[in-house]
């Protein structure tokens, strides 16, 4: 097709404004656009030689050489003779992305094989990636926190599709939009804020479905892992075990399995820190006698001695028997708190000798709260 003179293409006069060569260029774009004149051959024509005219005119140094050497201005400005501009999807996208918000990069690229040449899918233009980190949750029992080990136990891991990739299945350009990620009708009137309602402004449309993973582009898999946990971990704490999570995708390396702890509850310890904490009852004559008793510890029984004396509620220390600490050495305490336990019914001959006693107790030991309430 001949070349005509670029103002004549834009249907403007020589001296026209910047805002009028723009908007005479709307103008035409939107009525000669290839997509609004579908089986129209000479579309993609019309459309590059305004592209080309507005291209040229609306860049005040390119309208001045224009001007001045007509259309032999590609010529003049690169020296050549015989050198004829040749117009890009490229660099004509740029002003068009500019004024549009670049919703027709796809278009573009579709159109005259631009820079992507041709539709994009996500699987087509990426390479090895890693997969993904895998969030998951164990429990362990309290004395497995405690003193640590291995812990077997099956976990569901989440993995992109290795089939499709993550894509669900082939895709080919949206037959509503053909790709560019707006319909003819928004197109035609230039309302590119608004995606293709039929494939949300992606431009691509699933023409066959993975048969591994039907189309979610992913797949499940049941993992048996081996973890080690760390002695005197505690609910919260995470334990990483490398490459266990998500594969990787194209050979990539696999993500990781994060796990979070989560620590059962003991039925008599309790745990604050390092330290372990336990009620142990004692009989009142323990209490007032002192002896030697068997107590529990995370590590088996224990003997502790319960000096002559001790109330009811008084905590022991056992030095060094609670959980070993997680960072550095050492472990914590374990504190026993002994409670006095009084028969609820007494023999005839008990209640005899318990009397007896009674009379020989002469402490007050109420006195400090009556000399406090005096004192109110
Ligand atoms: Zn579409
Ligand atoms: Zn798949």
């Amino acid at each position: 097709m001949a070349r005509r003179d670029f103002y004549e293409v834009l249907g403007v006069s020589r001296n026209a404004s910047d805002k009028e060569i723009k908007q005479a260029y709307r103008k035409l774009a939107r009525k000669h656009h290839p997509d609004v004149n579908p089986g129209d051959g000479d579309a993609e024509e019309r459309f590059k030689q305004i592209s080309e005219a507005y291209h040229v005119l609306s860049d005040r140094e390119k309208r001045k050489v224009y001007d001045q050497f007509g259309r032999q201005w590609q010529q003049a400005t690169q020296g050549g003779p015989g050198r004829t501009y040749t117009w890009t999807g490229n660099v004509e996208f740029g002003d068009f992305a500019r004024q549009f918000g670049g919703s027709f990069s796809d278009f573009f690229d579709e159109f005259f094989g631009g820079v992507h040449g041709g539709p994009r899918t996500a699987s087509r233009s990426e390479g090895p990636r890693r997969g993904q980190d895998i969030d998951s949750e164990i429990t362990v029992s309290f004395r497995e926190a405690v003193l640590g080990g291995t812990k077997e136990f099956s976990v569901g891991i989440t993995d992109t599709c290795p089939q499709c990739g993550g894509e669900g299945g082939e895709s080919i350009p949206c037959s509503a939009c053909g790709g560019s990620g707006v319909t003819q009708a928004q197109r035609g009137i230039f309302n590119l804020g608004t995606p293709c309602p039929q494939c949300g402004g992606t431009g691509t449309q699933r023409s066959s479905q993975c048969e591994k993973c039907h189309g979610s582009g992913e797949t499940t898999r049941s993992r048996r892992i081996k973890v080690k946990i760390p002695s005197g971990v505690d609910t919260g704490k995470k334990i990483r075990v490398k490459a266990e999570g998500a594969l990787g995708i194209k050979g990539g390396p696999n993500g990781d399995l994060i796990l979070t702890v989560n620590v059962e509850p003991d039925e008599f310890f309790e745990r604050r820190g390092n330290d372990l904490y336990i009620e142990v009852p004692i009989t009142v004559a323990e209490a007032a006698l002192g002896g030697e008793i068997t107590v529990p510890t995370i590590n088996g029984k224990a003997k502790l001695k319960i000096p002559a004396g001790t109330s009811s509620g008084q905590t022991l220390r056992m030095r060094g028997l609670g959980a070993p600490r997680v960072s550095g050495s050492g472990k914590g305490d374990q504190y026993v708190r002994v409670m006095v336990t009084v028969p609820k019914k007494l023999t005839r001959k008990q209640r005899e000798l318990i009397t007896e006693l009674a009379k020989t107790l002469d402490q007050a030991p109420r006195e400090r709260i009556r000399a406090a309430k005096r004192r109110r």
